[in-house]
């Protein structure tokens, strides 16, 4: 899978006498989590993964070369049985996926390190990686920290309706392939489909309302899109991915710069 991660910051290219090495206490472990699923007649499978790669990429090119901040292997696979029923999409059970977690933050406890961050692009994964980041906190004494990919950066130019109904293979997405890797976005084969409009205000929502439902992505779209892939240009993609960059290096400064707080 295509990578902007630098090879400097690949935990798997150490040696074990390098990580036995490594400051115990200081050094952060970031973990990515993104998915193989359906993206619409538009983009491909391996999206959020490639986001994965592109935005913590990025995120560690801007990061000081003495830090001790490294990212695991990505895990491609994510919680996807929102888009079951179109091909292609792999998706692991909840319980799967937080076994995997599970190992692997007893693994990162037992080299003896201390802390591990959540990096997370697929949506599906989000609840699990705040419960797996509270679980590993309690078993293990880890100092877990969970994120997403855009880390919260304002993506100047989306419209109101795109920022808050755009889930999936819309706007910001296709955005970021065209600036990434535009070998892999069809332009000539976008759909649009919403979820939920903004101005119907709905007590009832898709999500953050008064009232949720749950939903597959089937019910509302026939292509597998949520959102509104047209407006994407990739001059708006680089601009956002930089954006998303600078939040995420300094969301990491932050995490790797933590200390235990404890209130009086
Ligand atoms: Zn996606």
């Amino acid at each position: 899978m295509k990578t902007w991660i630098p090879d400097t910051r690949k935990f798997a290219y150490l040696n074990w006498k390098q990580v036995e090495a490594l400051p115990k206490d200081k050094t952060l472990l970031v973990l990515p989590t993104g998915a193989i699923e359906q993206h619409g007649h538009h983009l491909p499978l391996a999206t959020d993964t490639l986001t994965s790669n592109l935005l913590l990429g990025r995120a560690l090119q801007l990061l000081p070369d003495d830090v001790h901040i490294y990212a695991l292997e990505t895990i491609c696979y994510g919680k996807s049985n929102e888009h079951i029923g179109f091909p292609g999409t792999m998706t692991l059970s909840a319980a799967t996926y937080m076994a995997v977690l599970r190992d692997i933050g007893a693994s990162v406890a037992a080299a003896g390190i201390k802390k591990l961050l959540l990096f997370n692009t697929h949506g599906g994964n989000s609840a699990l990686n705040d419960v797996m980041a509270r679980d590993l906190r309690a078993e293990f004494g880890l100092r877990t920290f969970h994120m997403s990919g855009g880390a919260g950066a304002k993506l100047e130019g989306v419209a109101p309706q795109e920022g808050k109904y755009g889930f999936h293979a819309g706007e910001v997405e296709t955005a970021w392939l065209l600036a990434a890797t535009p070998e892999l976005v069809d332009t000539s084969a976008y759909t649009v489909n919403y979820i939920a409009r903004i101005e119907d205000n709905n007590v009832l929502s898709p999500e953050n309302g008064a009232v949720n439902f749950a939903w597959l992505t089937r019910d509302i779209s026939p292509s597998g899109v949520l959102g509104d892939p047209r407006p994407a240009t990739a001059e708006n993609g680089e601009r956002w991915i930089a954006a998303c960059a600078e939040k995420a290096a300094a969301a990491l400064m932050a995490a790797y710069a933590y200390e235990n707080h404890y209130m009086p």
